[in-house]
């Protein structure tokens, strides 16, 4: 008798008396026969405008229950309702976006450079697996995902086990608006996402997650040279602020940068580098604007701090708020009942670092993501000095430099080793018109945000001499 297949609810993390939907793992090898005998074979040989009708479809679906969907991953993550919200419009507006880079990148090119007529094209890969974290839990896989149906290629869709129930929702309208087995749904954790990475018949992966999880697949995977495999891990993004910067501007969009998805994002500020010679006044700013944000329920409109995700997030966010090789300006603290519910939250925190960590706390402070609503503050003299600060980590996702000077900015981008480089923005206004992509350890340059699809096919030369 085969063992039956785990169950689970997810309690949640804004309100821990609240149990939701129950989700039952997925068994892999079925799925993927799925995958394989539905329509996903013949997925691939439709035209183009016939898939892109199709999710044009699913686009209505999830249009239709977006505010349904947005509760969701509220209740399910502990996001606030108005981050969740904005998480679902830009999953509408995704499909558009991927519509117009599916027509460009997915057009033939005829080659009339060469000793002979000749054509290139870029072909389907075959099923494909999308896997997913738990802090943007549809938009993340989701864009991944379209740009795969686009191309042509079944999708298995991992979600996290953690946003299990809406993810299960969003499944159910994108398969209720797609022919059968192109998109397949796959519940379970890091066991079964390897389970399905590692079958041989998956031929592409999109991981988003954590740097240890991405650097375990790809290492199971190595030796199938041939599999895509796009990964796109975590960061320790800095804020950098030059002397001549609007210091009021800076201070909001470090506590943006800090706070939203109660610092749970890829590209959440972790770090402050500023110039020494504003150092206290940018202080004076930000940490009357960082006690003004206090956790509240996630369903509440007015809510900016939801919870973190579990409890093993609170407790990593107490043993980096009891670091001792810095001096806490805001020391941490954390609120097991908020507006009467029980649940995950923490306040900000923000820490100086006045000289190089010893050993054991820089692992911490400069080597590891924080994943929560914490900053250290480092200061420097010079740009110089500026760039070293910033590049002092193994991630390479997220810069956002404050200056007024066009001049300064374009010349630390030279130098600053990340994929995303913005002017007095915060690190997480990152938008899905743009590529999105880590350097060093944040990735292997796979944009997430515009332009995944160049990622979901394999190039094909075509030459004749005549017919
Ligand atoms: P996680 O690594 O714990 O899990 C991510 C997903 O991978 C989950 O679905 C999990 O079940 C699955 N998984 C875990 N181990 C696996 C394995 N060996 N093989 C296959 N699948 C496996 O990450 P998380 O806690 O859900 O998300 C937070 C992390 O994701 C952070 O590090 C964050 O920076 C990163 N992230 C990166 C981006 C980006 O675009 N660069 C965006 C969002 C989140």
């Amino acid at each position: 008798m085969p063992t039956p297949l785990e169950r689970w609810r997810n309690r949640s993390p804004g309100d821990l008396d609240l149990e939701l939907d129950e989700v039952c793992r997925t068994d892999v090898d079925a799925a993927i026969v799925q995958a394989q005998n539905g329509l996903g074979e013949r997925w691939s040989r439709l035209p183009l405008k016939n898939r892109i009708e199709a999710l044009r479809k699913a686009q209505d679906a999830l249009k239709g229950a977006q505010e349904s969907l947005a509760m969701g991953i509220c209740r399910e993550t502990g996001k606030p309702i108005q981050e969740a919200r904005q998480e679902m419009t830009a999953v509408v507006a995704k499909f558009d976006f991927s519509f117009q880079d599916a027509e460009e990148h997915l057009t033939p090119r005829s080659v009339g450079s060469g000793p002979h007529p000749a054509l290139v094209r870029n072909r389907p890969r075959g099923l494909s697996a999308v896997i997913a974290p738990f802090n943007f839990p549809i938009h993340l896989g989701h864009g991944a995902a379209v740009a795969h149906l686009l191309a042509g290629n079944p999708v298995l869709f991992k979600p996290s086990p953690l946003a299990a129930a809406v993810a299960a929702q969003y499944a159910r309208l994108m398969q209720s608006s797609l022919p059968e087995g192109v998109f397949v749904p796959v519940q379970g954790g890091a066991e079964t996402g390897s389970q399905l990475c590692t079958d041989p018949r998956v031929r592409a992966i999109c991981f988003t997650g954590s740097l240890a999880a991405g650097r375990s697949l790809s290492t199971a995977v190595a030796s199938d040279i041939d599999k895509e495999v796009a990964l796109e891990l975590g960061g320790k993004n800095a804020a950098l602020i030059c002397a001549d910067a609007d210091l009021d501007l800076a201070a909001k969009a470090i506590v943006d940068g800090m706070t939203l998805t109660a610092g749970q994002r890829c590209n959440s500020t972790s770090r402050v580098l500023v110039d020494q010679s504003v150092r206290d006044a940018l202080l004076d700013r930000l940490i009357p604007l960082l006690q003004s944000i206090q956790p509240g329920s996630p369903i509440l409109e007015t809510t900016r701090l939801g919870a973190l995700i579990h409890a093993a997030a609170v407790d990593r966010y107490q043993s980096i708020c009891s670091l001792r090789d810095v001096e806490w300006l805001l020391p941490g603290k954390t609120h097991p009942i908020i507006d009467g519910k029980r649940g995950y939250f923490v306040s900000p925190a923000l820490a100086l670092l006045n000289s190089p960590p010893s050993s054991p706390a820089r692992q911490q402070l400069v080597e590891s993501e924080f994943f929560c609503p914490v900053a250290i503050v480092q200061s420097f003299r010079n740009l110089e000095e500026a760039v070293i600060l910033n590049n002092d980590t193994p991630f390479g996702l997220t810069t956002s430099v404050f200056t007024r000077s066009e001049t300064t900015f374009l010349r630390l981008a030279e130098e600053i080793q990340s994929g995303n480089i913005y002017a007095n923005l915060p690190t997480t206004f990152s938008p899905s018109a743009l590529p999105f992509g880590g350097w060093g350890n944040s990735g292997n340059h796979r944009p997430g945000g515009r332009g995944f699809i160049r990622f979901t096919t394999q190039e094909q030369a075509l030459q004749w001499l005549k017919f």
